[in-house]
């Protein structure tokens, strides 16, 4: 199981934390296949558990699975609203909610940093995840930009479907050199950094 917090991961804390208004950004990267959904659901249904209100927002673009809800590959499931821009997310924010979840992190523009320190600002538990490098193995904008302003990161980690070791990268296995290519196993792998080939004709800017 996944740490909850690199180095802080007493519930009592967390709590008190709660209880005083403050709030802090957590943020989940990794590889696809790497359990990001996975362990957000586990964060949000936790916290459903404690009776804190949760909200919870993926972006429009990843139609992989039902658009009301977020989806790990291993059919874990949680209810979430589909926006287009953090804009749009930040609009839809209730006063009184206390955690706010984030999947697919990578396919919001950069206003989402800002949107979610102003959330921590006022107080709120807010939980990213999201692909930390693109399918050339590039760091994947917004995601390292809000792991420089997260309290806590989670890395997490796939399989090698090659070779068996802990994998870090997504190869793509379909041709498309675009940088955003919705798909899971029909399209991508878990891979090592021995394993890993990038895309040889992929453009270097996008
Ligand atoms: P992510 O959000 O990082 O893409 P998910 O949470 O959706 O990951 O899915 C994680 C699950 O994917 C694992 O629990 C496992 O059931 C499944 N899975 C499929 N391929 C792999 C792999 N190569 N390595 C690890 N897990 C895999
Ligand atoms: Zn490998």
């Amino acid at each position: 199981m996944v740490e909850e917090f690199a180095f802080d991961n007493t519930e009592e804390r967390r709590k008190t934390r709660q209880n005083g208004g403050i709030g802090w950004i957590e943020v989940i990267v990794g590889s696809m296949f790497s359990g990001k959904s996975e362990e957000l659901i586990r964060r949000l249904r936790r916290a459903q558990i404690a009776r804190q209100k949760v909200q919870v927002f993926k972006p429009k673009i990843d139609d992989r699975y039902s658009i009301e809800q977020i989806a790990s590959h291993s059919g874990m499931t949680h209810i979430s609203k589909p926006v287009m821009t953090a804009a749009e997310l930040m609009a839809q924010i209730e006063d009184d909610t206390q955690v706010v979840g984030i999947d697919e992190g990578q396919f919001f523009d950069m206003e989402i940093v800002e949107a979610v320190n102003k959330l921590a600002r006022s107080g709120k538990r807010v939980i990213v995840a999201g692909l930390d490098q693109d399918y050339l193995g590039r760091p994947f904008e917004p995601m390292p930009q809000l792991l420089s302003v997260a309290e806590f990161i989670t890395k997490t980690h796939a399989i090698c479907v090659k070779c068996g070791n802990t994998a870090n990268y997504s190869q793509r296995t379909s041709d498309s050199t675009a940088r955003v290519e919705v798909g899971a196993s029909d399209k991508y792998e878990a891979r090592c950094r021995k394993c890993f080939v990038p895309h040889s004709d992929a453009p270097t800017v996008v």
